[in-house]
């Protein structure tokens, strides 16, 4: 594809970054309009985020409001000045945002990764101007995140920014969705005139980690932010757990530290890089580490059920032996694999005896 010429899809106040914040859900036209007011009066919001379509992993969960919900955020911007944006998956979402006056559009994360989805949307938008924000696919594939963009571009749609909401990911960690900086970092350098907004939120998927992955962003140079943001965040109707008090969210953007990298920054920037990813990989081995000692944990309650010996001997030395052949392979050294065994297999049976002592206690 050619060249694609890319404009901004908010022209960011100097000094701080783009500020996109407003509840997963619209639920009521109450919570939707406390929200708006209460962020309003922060007086640093550029955009109100709120979902009106919600895509669910399950059947059950509340599906969003629907349609009712774009006249209440016509009233947002009628009442409190901020321009609006929500999620749109298909062809009739894009119509009705538009009839609604909606001013900026995003496709989801589920949508991204799905070519037939992006493509009806991209044809919905044809002869419109409206900019349109893209997350990152749940998969981390760069193609489809790009194909998005292009298809949206060919839609004759100029104004484009990406939303960084981070990956799934098969296993424990301590995030909902891992941020793997790397690849964002990648279509930054790809799309350098591209805006890049973080969303902590659906990358946490916690409270107490939201602070720490906006900061991060900024560190890279990100040019804003994206946070779910509920009056009563933990009675909301989705997403409970990572959204926070209008209040909170206040405080969350007074403590962020704006930084430019000058160009000796420059010159860590390499270092920086390899040590964050080497910290999420720290994060993910101690996510498995957890993992497999709460299935230490279930054999010691069942060996005490059954009152078994805690340490089975050909056991231990069936995964000593399978463990260093594997070593081996990922280019570790006998003695280490062995030390790192028996420590994380001493943790084990540290466990289980506790499991066994209290049944016996
Ligand atoms: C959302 O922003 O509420 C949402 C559904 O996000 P994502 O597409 O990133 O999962
Ligand atoms: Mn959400």
């Amino acid at each position: 594809m050619e060249e694609m010429e890319i404009n901004k899809v908010i022209e960011p106040t100097p000094g701080r970054g783009v500020v996109i914040a407003g509840p997963c859900s619209a639920e009521t036209e109450g919570q939707v309009m406390q929200t708006a007011k209460e962020l309003a009066a922060l007086g640093q919001v550029d955009l109100f985020r709120s979902g009106i379509w919600k895509p669910r992993t399950r059947p059950g969960s509340f599906e969003g409001v629907g349609t009712e919900g774009l006249a209440w955020l016509k009233r947002v911007k009628a009442e409190t000045g901020l321009k609006t944006t929500t999620e749109v998956a298909k062809a009739a979402h894009v119509y009705d945002c538009l009839k609604a006056g909606i001013d900026v559009l995003w496709l989801g994360a589920r949508t991204t990764v799905n070519p037939f989805s992006v493509q009806e949307v991209a044809d919905a938008l044809k002869g419109t101007d409206i900019p349109v924000l893209i997350k990152n696919p749940i998969n981390p594939d760069l193609g489809l995140w790009i194909g998005a963009m292009e298809r949206i571009y060919k839609a004759g749609i100029t104004r484009i920014g990406l939303i960084h909401r981070g990956f799934s990911y098969h296993g424990e960690t301590i995030y909902r969705n891992v941020p793997r900086w790397q690849l964002a970092i990648e279509m930054k350098r790809r799309f350098p005139e591209v805006q890049m907004i973080v969303d902590n939120s659906h990358i946490c998927g916690r409270r107490d980690l939201l602070a720490e992955v906006a900061q991060e962003a900024l560190n890279l140079n990100y040019d804003g932010l994206m946070t779910e943001v509920h009056p009563r965040p933990d009675e909301a109707w989705s997403d409970a757990k990572q959204q926070i008090t209008p209040a909170v969210f206040g405080e969350l953007i007074e403590n962020l530290r704006l930084r430019k990298p000058t160009a000796n920054e420059m010159e860590m920037a390499k270092l920086t890089e390899l040590r964050r990813q080497i910290d999420e990989v720290d994060n993910d081995i101690l996510g498995m580490i957890g993992r497999r000692m709460r299935l230490a944990d279930a054999i010691g309650e069942f060996k005490a059920e059954r009152n078994l010996a805690v340490l089975q001997e050909d056991r231990w030395d069936e995964i000593l032996r399978a463990a260093t052949q594997k070593g081996k392979l990922q280019g570790l050294s006998a003695e280490f694999m062995e030390r790192y065994l028996r420590a994380i297999h001493q943790e084990s049976i540290d466990h289980q005896d506790a499991i066994v002592n209290k049944k016996m206690a």
